[in-house]
């Protein structure tokens, strides 16, 4: 059985949200199961944090959507079986969120061409992804047709969700301390240093803000109450605890850090590949929203502060 990946994180909680009966019988036990694998296909060239302004358009023709455009930054797409995408179907609709429909297609036909972005550290793990007259059935709709905007929401809150996860912020800041407890910094055992022991009290005091900020919202969740704001606030507080860690790993592991240059995949690294960790951690508040977008979510979804104008 393969590693499941972003199927069961993101699309299964989006079909169980959003789909159609026939689409999660589907779709969703071979996700779980992980013998489907599946590629996220929201960002383009000219569409990131500003993603309603995509370009990529389907059509719809004799039963089928005939999909043209470019996909970019899909993560590991070239494993991938099936996308999850955002195209233009409605060219004429008032506002371009409107003009949104969500489909799901087969990456294997010839339409589809895949070519992966070698990255700094030396593997691939983003992928462009061409459509040139690819197909898909005209159910494989998630949401109305013109509906992908609000669909997409769903799939984006579960992405942050996964990637705000406490738990993870926890896992990670273990890991800086057991690295801390053999480590020496500016020639004393790190965990005697004033410096670094403030860093890592701050760093702590944080990791445990976020996770009993986390027990709040399953609690409330469970009690069908609506945690609110708090929600939004995952993703850029795991991210930055996360690049925290890295940048204190940076400083406990000194010059092997310059020594050891950063090859292979960042997904997983440990405490034996720091130098990978920081690179990860930069990716990681970029993914699914950058931390500045996340702040303009907070001020303006969850505090009310006035739109941000025409950016
Ligand atoms: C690790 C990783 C995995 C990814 N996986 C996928 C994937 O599987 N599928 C997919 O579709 N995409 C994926 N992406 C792409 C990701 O969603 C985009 O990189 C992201 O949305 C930002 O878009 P952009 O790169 O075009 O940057 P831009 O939108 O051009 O932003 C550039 C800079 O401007 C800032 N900025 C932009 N608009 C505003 C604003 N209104 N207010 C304040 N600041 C602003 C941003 O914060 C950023 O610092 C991934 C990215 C990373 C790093």
């Amino acid at each position: 059985m393969e590693e499941p990946g972003i199927g069961t994180s993101m699309l299964v909680p989006t079909l169980l949200e959003c789909g159609t009966e026939a689409l999660k019988q589907r779709f969703i036990p071979e996700t779980l199961t992980g013998d489907i694998r599946w590629a996220q296909g929201y960002s383009e060239p000219n569409a990131g944090s500003d993603l309603a302004s995509l370009r990529t358009r389907a059509e719809l023709r004799n039963g089928q959507w005939h999909i043209n455009g470019q996909k970019i930054w899909s993560t590991l797409a070239q494993h991938a079986h099936y996308m999850f995408l955002l195209a233009r179907t409605e060219p004429d609709a008032p506002s371009k969120y409107e003009g949104i429909s969500y489909l799901l297609v087969d990456l294997r036909q010839p339409g589809v061409r895949i070519r992966p972005l070698k990255q700094m550290t030396g593997s691939a793990e983003f992928c462009e992804v061409f459509f040139d007259d690819a197909t898909t059935p005209a159910d494989w709709l998630v949401g109305g047709r013109g509906e992908g905007w609000r669909v997409s929401k769903a799939t984006l809150n579960h992405e942050r969700s996964m990637i705000g996860g406490a738990e993870s912020s926890v896992e990670l800041f273990e890991k800086l301390l057991s690295l801390a407890r053999k480590s020496n910094f500016e020639g004393v055992p790190a965990l005697a240093h004033p410096i670094m022991r403030e860093r890592l009290s701050v760093l702590a005091g944080e990791v445990q803000a976020h996770l009993y900020s986390s027990y709040r919202q399953l609690s409330m969740t469970a009690h069908g109450q609506n945690p609110g704001s708090i929600t939004l606030m995952n993703k850029l507080v795991n991210t930055n605890i996360s690049h925290k860690v890295a940048a204190i790993a940076q400083d406990l592991v000194g010059d092997a850090f310059l020594l050891a240059p950063p090859t292979g995949s960042t997904r997983g690294a440990g405490p034996e590949k720091w130098n990978l960790r920081f690179f990860a951690s930069l990716g990681l508040t970029i993914g699914g929203g950058t931390s500045n977008i996340q702040r303009n979510i907070i001020a303006e979804r969850g505090l009310g502060l006035p739109r941000e104008k025409n950016v």
